[in-house]
């Protein structure tokens, strides 16, 4: 027999309602559904927390690998005219 969850009090399967303080009663199954409801809006709320914080870190790991993509391409033109400006110059005054 199953129980009231309000008040405890022994209940019948089919009933609906508890005939003593008047509470819905959820048969098992419903129960177990709505408890897997909920704990599924609670594992949905945890991963929401979660995904929220890496996906900060990921936006400025990926804006510093930018920042470093771009003072990397500002090396290497520096690199190159320097190169250029060393070939230039043995060109000029070496040949
Ligand atoms: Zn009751």
């Amino acid at each position: 027999m199953p129980y009231c969850a309000n008040c405890g009090n022994e209940v019948n399967r089919e009933d609906k309602f508890c005939f003593r303080c008047g509470a819905q009663l959820m048969k098992e199954s419903e129960q177990k559904e709505s408890a897997k409801a909920e704990t599924m809006k609670e594992e949905l709320r945890k991963t929401g927390v979660q995904e929220g914080q890496p996906q900060t870190s990921q936006t400025v790991t990926e804006h510093e690998y930018a920042t470093m993509n771009r003072r990397d391409w500002i090396t290497l033109a520096i690199a190159v005219l320097m190169i250029a400006l060393v070939v230039w110059t043995v060109h000029v005054f070496g040949g």
